[in-house]
């Protein structure tokens, strides 16, 4: 038997109206919020990737997904999407209209990292992307909508962790300290840091070793070195956090590793996950745009895990399983006809409804429909075709009614939908 890939899985049914649910409500507040849906390919061009994330980023040096086609050019699955969504807002020119855009997509990304619990090589992501906005407003509005969206979905536990990463002007300063700091400590950090530590330094703070951190608890802290409009712009974004009630804390440790990522940088953790702790994680990237081509535009985004959101929500799959309204329980050749057709025409009303496919007996029919839970049942044979009536059954009253057959699909819409 052909088995999936590692690291990949099927949503089933009983489980993905869960997912249903989640992408419901967090599609309704995006839209709440003015961001308008973009749809991206999951395919890139491999450069489109290496330039946005970065040549020294794990994603690139060794989690993505990257082959040949027939032609031979290089071609990505999007281990993120941040970077489609930036070329297509230049490639399309959206800028030119109005720079000011708010985008949102949902979708898979692939990374082909260690498997583990809350950790898949095809993952499901929610983005948020805010462009043009230099304003902190745009970095505490996503943390806003996060937070609430988390609240919505009974996610509990939930605290943003935010920190400010300063700008092209000051984090030459920052950098400097740390790498000087970095080597002082070099012969305690994990095989990865003791390479980050000269081609990324910022990643070591982003270190989940145990050893790492424990090393870098006398780390210095980029805030210590803002310049006044990024501290400004940092203090700003605290104080309209406490303005709208968003518990918050700030994390000196909390980076991402690139040049273009600016100012607020943020996730959304939670104490019930484990080591995965982070549901969603964003920040500001002003240089991006300009990176890939574009004009010089400032932007920042978020990307929720859809997948750790789903084991993390206290909606219940069961809440949104879909049961039959009605089970069609059919004896004869006429008789099933006729089912058949009110099935069809029930459906295409909006109400669900079943029968059997076989012709089984009239007890094995009762107890599909008990299986399927269906609320009502209805049923019909020679005698009640000789009558001109069919019998409905409410299951869960066990209440008994005869309805004309000559009309029926509409009485027993009127009947199901009343109830
Ligand atoms: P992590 O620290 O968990 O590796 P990350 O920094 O790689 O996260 P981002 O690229 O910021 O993650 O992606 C945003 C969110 O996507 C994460 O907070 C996480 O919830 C989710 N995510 C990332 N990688 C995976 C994965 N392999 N499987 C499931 N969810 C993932
Ligand atoms: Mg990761």
């Amino acid at each position: 038997m052909i088995q999936l890939i590692r690291g990949f899985k099927d949503i089933l049914p009983g489980e993905v109206e869960l997912w249903q649910a989640v992408e419901t409500v967090a599609r309704e507040l995006l839209e709440d919020f003015g961001f308008k849906e973009i749809r991206i390919p999951v395919m890139e061009r491999t450069e489109l990737f290496a330039r946005s994330i970065g040549e020294d980023t794990d994603i690139v040096e060794k989690e993505m997904y990257t082959f040949p086609d027939r032609k031979g050019d290089l071609i990505t699955l999007r281990p993120e999407a941040t970077a489609s969504i930036v070329r297509s807002y230049i490639q399309h020119r959206l800028h030119a209209k109005d720079p000011v855009q708010k985008f949102y997509t949902i979708g898979p990304m692939f990374r082909r990292e260690r498997p583990q619990k809350g950790r898949y090589r095809q993952f499901y992501q929610i983005n948020a992307e805010i462009f043009g906005v230099q304003s902190g407003l745009a970095d505490v509005q996503l943390i806003y909508l996060l937070v609430t969206l988390f609240g919505r979905l009974k996610v509990a536990d939930v605290k943003a962790h935010i920190n400010s990463l300063g700008c092209v002007r000051c984090r030459p300063k920052f950098k400097a300290a740390l790498s000087k700091f970095l080597e002082s400590i070099s012969d305690q950090l994990c095989a990865n840091c003791k390479r980050r530590k000269d081609r990324n330094p910022l990643r070591v703070l982003d270190c989940k070793v145990p050893a790492c951190r424990a090393a870098m608890a006398d780390a210095p802290s980029i805030i210590d070195y803002l310049d006044p409009e990024c501290k400004a712009d940092f203090d700003e974004v605290q104080r309209l956090l406490q303005v709208l009630k968003v518990p918050f804390v700030v994390d000196k440790n909390l980076v991402r590793g690139l040049d273009y990522y600016a100012r607020t940088t943020f996730e959304i953790q939670t104490e019930s996950l484990g080591a995965q702790n982070a549901v969603a994680g964003g920040g500001r990237y002003d240089g991006l745009v300009s990176e890939l081509g574009g004009p010089d535009i400032p932007a920042t985004g978020f990307a929720i895990g859809f997948d750790r959101l789903t084991e993390l929500t206290g909606l219940k799959a069961d809440q949104f399983y879909r049961k039959p309204d009605i089970f069609v329980a059919a004896l004869g050749e006429k008789s099933r006809l006729l089912a058949f057709e009110w099935v069809c025409a029930l459906g295409d009303e909006g109400i669900n409804a079943e029968l059997d496919f076989g012709g089984k007996s009239l007890k094995s029919q009762m107890k599909r429909a008990d299986r399927l839970a269906a609320a009502h049942v209805l049923i019909v044979g020679d005698d009640e075709l000789k009558k001109g009536e069919a019998i409905l059954r409410n299951m869960e009253t066990k209440e008994q009614v005869s309805v004309p057959i000559n009309g029926l699909v509409e009485i027993v819409k009127g009947k199901i939908i009343k109830k």
